[in-house]
C-alpha cells in the first residue's frame, strides 16, 4: 500500500499537534505504526490522503449513521450556508431540532443544545448537582462521557486504549467526588450509595456502551439502576451519545421502559458536525439560565450548520425507518466475522447492538463489563486492525471501540468485509502457527 503522503503529513504533523491529532483516540499508540490521513469519504467508503479506497467502519465515531457526504445532508448544509453562518440570535432551524427529538424522545421535554457532547455531560452533571443540592456521582468504569473534569474517571476507550486510567490534570478534591461501579452490577451501585447516603447527585450511565468495545445492559440493569437512583432521591443520566437515533428513531432507554431524567445527546443528531444536547423533564431543565440559576452557554451553540446537518439526517432517518436494514447489515456482518474467526480459531466474542459491534479479540468469555472486556488481547487485536486495513478495511485503532455499520454498508460491502477478514484471520493463524512450530 502506498502511504507516502500520509507519512509527510504525519511528519509534519508530528511538529505542530500534539501526537500528530486533535483528539487522541485517532493515534495509533495501541496498534503501532503512522496513521493514515484521510482526505475524503463517500457512502461506506473513506479515501486517504494517497487515495487508497477503505471500507470504513469509524464513521466518524457514529455520526455517519447515512455514510459519508450523504447528498440530502450535504444539499441542506450548501444550502443553509448561503444564508449565513451563524447569529447570535435562535433561529426557526433550532425550535425544528427541539420539536423532533421531543417528537421522538418522551421524557426531552426540553432541549439545550450545545457543541458537543463533554459539553453535554458537563451541563448534565451542573443540573443533577443544582436539582438535588448534592455533589457525587456514579458512573462506570468503562463508560466515557467526554472529557470533563468530573466524568474523566476510569472513562473507557481513551484512557484504556493509552493506559491512562485516570487523567492527569484532574484535582483530586474534584475525582473524590465522582464514585465508580461495575457496569452490569446493581450490587456495585448500591455498595457506592450506601456509602453515600443523601450525597448522591446522579448516576450516570451509556444504556448501551460503547467506549469500552460494545457491551449490552443485561437484562433488567437500567430498569433497577432507574430505580435506585430514584428510591434515593438522585436523578438518572442517560448518555446517549452514541446510542440516540442509533439503535431506533430515539432513545434505547425509553425503548427499553426506562424514563431517564436527563439524556444526552450528540454525534447523530448533528449530522456530522459539532454538536451535543442536553434534554429532559421540564422541571430539571428549566433550572438553566436563563429561566433558572444554572448557567450554561456557548457562542455557537445551536450553531445553523450543525443543526441543519442533524435536522437533516433525522428527517431522512424518521422518513426511511432503516433500524431493521441496519440491525439486519449489523447481524450479517457478525455472523461473518463470527465465522471468519472460528474457521482461522482465533478466539473473539462479538458483543453486538443493532449498526454497532465490537469483536473482543483473544478472549471468548462474556464480556459485560470493563475487566472482561480488558481480557482481550490487544496485541493479537493490533495485527487484526493492520491485517485489516491491507485488505482495504478501516476499523477504530484500538481493541476498545465500536464498529460502525452506516446505511451505506451494502450487503456486497459487508461480505467484501468478511472476506477480508477470513484473510486477515488466516494469516494471523499462519503467523502464530509459524511461532509455534
Ligand atoms: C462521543 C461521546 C461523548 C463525547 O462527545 P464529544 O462530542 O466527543 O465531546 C460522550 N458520551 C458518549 C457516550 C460518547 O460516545
Amino acid at each position: 500500500m502506498n502511504d507516502r503522503k500520509s507519512r509527510e503529513l504525519f511528519n509534519r504533523a508530528i511538529v505542530k499537534l500534539p501526537g500528530a491529532v486533535n483528539s487522541p483516540v485517532r493515534a495509533w499508540s495501541a496498534v503501532g505504526g503512522a496513521p493514515l490521513f484521510i482526505n475524503r469519504a463517500s457512502g461506506s467508503f473513506i479515501f486517504d490522503a494517497d487515495d487508497n479506497p477503505f471500507i470504513d467502519y469509524v464513521c466518524s465515531y457514529g455520526p455517519a449513521i447515512l455514510g459519508h457526504a450523504h447528498p440530502r445532508v450535504v444539499a441542506a448544509l450548501a444550502d443553509q450556508a448561503k444564508l449565513g453562518l451563524g447569529f447570535g440570535a435562535t433561529t426557526e432551524i433550532e425550535v425544528e431540532l427541539a420539536e423532533l427529538i421531543s417528537g421522538a424522545i418522551a421524557c426531552a421535554e426540553r432541549v439545550r443544545l450545545v457543541s458537543s457532547g463533554t459539553e453535554a455531560g458537563m451541563t448534565a452533571l451542573r443540573l443533577a448537582r443544582a436539582a438535588t443540592g448534592r455533589a457525587k456521582i456514579i458512573k462506570f468504569d468503562g463508560c466515557y462521557h467526554g472529557h470533563s473534569d468530573s466524568l474523566l474517571v476510569k472513562a473507557g476507550s481513551g484512557g484504556m486504549t493509552l493506559g491512562i486510567a485516570d487523567s492527569g490534570g484532574v484535582p483530586a478534591a474534584l475525582a473524590a467526588l465522582t464514585m465508580v461501579a461495575r457496569y452490569n452490577s446493581v450490587e456495585s451501585v448500591d455498595r457506592l450509595l450506601a456509602s453515600a447516603r443523601g450525597e448522591v447527585a446522579a448516576i450516570i450511565v451509556e444504556p448501551v456502551a460503547a467506549n469500552m468495545g460494545v457491551v449490552l445492559p443485561l437484562p433488567n440493569f437500567l430498569r433497577e439502576l432507574a430505580e435506585l437512583a430514584h428510591r434515593e432521591g438522585a436523578l438518572l443520566i442517560a448518555d446517549e451519545v452514541i446510542s440516540g437515533f442509533r439503535l431506533n428513531f430515539g432513545s434505547i432507554s425509553e425503548a427499553t421502559g426506562v424514563t431517564p431524567d436527563l439524556i444526552m445527546l450528540g454525534k447523530i443528531i448533528g449530522g456530522g458536525l459539532p454538536v451535543g444536547a442536553i434534554a429532559g423533564s421540564a422541571r430539571v431543565m428549566d433550572l438553566l439560565a436563563p429561566r433558572g440559576p444554572v448557567y450554561q452557554a456557548g457562542t455557537l451553540s445551536g450553531n445553523p450548520l450543525s443543526v441543519r446537518a442533524g435536522l437533516e439526517t433525522l428527517k431522512v432517518l424518521k422518513e426511511t425507518n432503516p433500524y431493521a436494514a441496519l440491525d439486519a447489515s449489523g447481524g450479517r456482518l457478525e455472523s461473518g466475522l463470527r465465522k471468519a474467526f472460528a474457521s482461522a480459531e482465533v478466539a473473539a466474542r462479538i458483543n453486538r447492538a443493532g449498526s454497532i459491534l465490537t469483536p473482543f479479540v483473544g478472549t471468548s468469555a462474556p464480556c459485560n463489563d470493563a475487566d472482561d472486556a480488558r481480557k482481550s488481547d490487544t496485541q493479537l487485536f493490533a495485527k487484526f486492525f493492520h491485517a485489516m486495513l491491507e485488505r482495504g478495511v478501516n476499523l477504530a485503532p484500538s481493541q476498545f471501540e465500536a464498529m460502525f455499520v452506516s446505511t451505506a454498508h451494502s450487503e456486497e460491502t459487508i461480505d467484501q468485509t468478511i472476506v477480508a477478514a477470513e484473510g486477515a484471520l488466516a494469516a494471523l493463524h499462519d503467523a502464530s502457527s509459524m511461532r509455534q512450530s
